[in-house]
């Protein structure tokens, strides 16, 4: 059962890798950052448009690892009419994930569980948080480039 789930877990990463959902520029984006993960030579921008407390659309670009990609994906498809509070908590309770110090009363992360086998590669875990810390850096209106070192 276990090693089922996992090769479930693996076909989502592999097809989100391949066909990332939400990839492209938003011309519509009033919020943008650019991440870097110099230890694998992931790139992306995160694009946003936010209106009120609320992230209407994410869209990405970039190049990067599967892993990074995947999840670039996966948190594009998470945000969209996500409450700017709640992308937040999604931030924390997915850190929490890589890090094995997932609660219970963590925000409850979806399909986003799907990445939750990268902690057991600790060379990967930054390719999979790069989507997110650019994210934090967009909310926050960030004018540098993000770096995950
Ligand atoms: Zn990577």
């Amino acid at each position: 059962m276990i090693a089922e789930l996992r090769n479930l877990y693996q076909e989502v990463i592999v097809d989100h890798s391949r066909r990332p959902r939400n990839f492209g520029p938003l011309p519509a984006a009033n919020r943008q950052a650019e991440g870097f993960n110099p230890l694998c030579g992931d790139r992306l921008n995160l694009h946003l448009q936010v209106v009120g407390e609320i992230i209407r659309e994410a869209r990405f670009e970039g190049v990067g690892c599967a892993i990074s990609t995947a999840s670039a994906s996966l948190l594009t498809e998470a945000l969209k009419n996500c409450r700017v509070a709640d992308a937040e908590a999604l931030f924390a309770s997915f850190h929490a994930m890589l890090t094995g110090e997932h609660q219970a009363s963590d925000a409850p992360l979806g399909k986003l569980e799907v990445l939750a086998g990268v902690r057991e590669f600790p060379g990967r875990i930054k390719c999979a948080m790069l989507a997110w810390h650019t994210l934090r850096a967009a909310l926050q209106q960030a004018e540098q480039p993000v770096s995950t070192e």
